[in-house]
């Protein structure tokens, strides 16, 4: 374990929640000296952790005052780089690390590492699956595992860790080099953060900046920014595509990964169209490991998906009942739309941030009626009359529920997939996707 540089250095944790906590705790093993300051009031579990830990503790705010003594920061992904705290930090030439760029430093096992707008989940989770078939021992990071300095303190040399990084994550790394890496697709999503396109792009190409001739970059042969981007990379580059002749690709109905035939479409458990292009980054990403045929094949019948992500429901009273609660912007959603082929009850709408909606209209085709919910509610429905398709805006889960069982009839689909963060009426996209699934089953089996 890479650790002596840390020992004795005074370092500012920013944010607490669960990365923030495994930092500290990660921090202080090293014998770092650690302060940890949170913006806002932390859990009491959180709270507990750190009265444990023994770290210097501000909450409520960043007084500046905190980087007098501060040589490194280590913050959560989510807080804005415009805060005067960040920018005086930044002023300063205090180096400002996100919790990945710790964990890369503190293990020598290998990474491979997954980005883009829409898919990491997904393609993280499947990855993580295959390779659980190999020889190698694999471990889980991001979003849906554990924080990646907890992974990393568990892996061994030789171990393989998986991770999906957000571009906020990629915007705090120095010295992180993947040994394998995905650039998915890129949408312009999350600008509130990032301000304009370019930034954007720029954070998730960090994912290839370190990474040298031995490594392996996956991308996506239709996507012509990533494409661009990832023209100055020096890792092998690797594309894949539906669409196009690729490195993995589909063909006369099969999936073929360097020529090798693996799987037909057909077979896969994963729908829609844009999974198929999470299968084919994920196969290229796994080839260097060498796994078995049978066993990909395997894995590949049977991986139906993640939780929220156009998960199936099941069957309520003749419709198919979908929840697709992550679809947080328009490209996510677009995908679960134009990946059915039978009448859609749509349910969709949430937090407002000024997105335009009109690159939905053409995906709508399916889409007999649109139930507006949240603040974006009553643009969603303005949407569906300039198509002039009916809809309805109502107030809650319940009552969107109760209207789509109300305008659908056996053999349609019923899916939320809100195109809209879920902020202003849930505190996670999991707390309105559990929400759904409960409405569904009170009221769709008395539909
Ligand atoms: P992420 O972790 O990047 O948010 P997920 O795998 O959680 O991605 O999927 C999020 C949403 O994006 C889901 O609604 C899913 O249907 C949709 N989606 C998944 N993969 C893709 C893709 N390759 N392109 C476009 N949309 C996708």
């Amino acid at each position: 374990m890479k650790t002596s540089e840390l020992d004795q250095k005074k370092v500012l944790v920013l944010g607490t929640a669960k990365s923030g906590i495994a930092a500290a705790t990660y921090l202080v093993s090293t014998g770092a000296v650690v302060t940890v300051n949170d913006g806002g009031t932390p859990s009491d579990d959180d709270i507990q952790t750190l009265k444990r830990l023994n770290v210097e503790t501000i909450f409520g705010s960043h007084p500046l005052s905190l980087l007098d003594e501060t040589e490194l920061i280590v913050k959560n992904p989510g807080i804005p780089y415009q805060i005067p705290l960040l920018q005086e930090a930044m002023k300063r030439q205090i180096p400002i690390w996100t919790e990945v760029e710790l964990a890369y430093r503190s293990t020598n096992a290998d990474w491979v590492a997954i980005t883009g707008s829409n898919g990491k989940t997904t393609t993280t989770t499947l990855v993580h699956e295959l390779l659980k078939r190999g020889s190698r021992t694999v471990h889980l990071a991001g979003n849906i595992g554990f924080p990646a300095v907890e992974v990393a303190q568990q892996a061994q040399a030789n171990d393989v860790i998986v991770i999906e990084l957000s571009s906020f994550q990629l915007m705090g790394i120095e010295s992180f080099q993947p040994n394998t890496a995905a650039f998915l697709n890129l949408s312009p999503a999350h600008l509130d953060y990032h301000g304009d396109v370019t930034s954007y792009a720029a954070a998730k190409a960090r994912i290839f900046a370190n990474m040298d001739a031995t490594g392996r970059l996956v991308v996506n042969a239709d996507d012509e920014e990533i494409m661009r981007l990832s023209e100055t990379a020096v890792a092998e580059r690797l594309t894949f595509s539906r669409h196009q002749s690729a490195y993995a690709e589909a063909k006369e109905g099969s999936i073929f990964v360097g020529h090798k035939e693996i799987l037909p479409i057909q077979e896969l458990a994963l729908g829609g169209g844009h999974n198929l292009e999470n299968v084919l980054a994920a196969l290229t990403l796994v080839e260097p490991f060498d796994l078995p045929l049978s066993e990909i094949q395997d894995v590949l019948r049977t991986f139906g998906g993640v939780a929220h992500r156009t998960e199936y429901v099941g069957e309520f009273a003749g419709r198919k009942v979908y929840n697709d609660s992550k679809a947080t912007n328009n490209v996510a959603t677009e995908a679960a739309l134009s990946g059915f082929h039978s009448s859609i009850v749509w349910l969709c709408g949430g937090l407002e941030r000024g997105a335009d909606l009109r690159p939905l209209a053409s995906a709508m085709t399916q889409v007999k009626h649109v139930i507006g919910l949240g603040e974006t509610g009553q643009r969603f429905a303005d949407l569906a009359a300039e198509q002039q398709i009916a809809s309805t805006v109502v107030s809650g889960m319940e009552e969107a529920v109760k209207t789509a069982f109300a305008v659908s009839q056996p053999g349609d689909i019923i899916l939320l997939s809100p195109a809209s963060a879920s902020w202003d009426q849930y505190k996670t996209y999991e707390e309105r996707g559990e929400h759904f699934i409960r409405s569904v089953r009170q009221i769709g089996g008395t539909a």
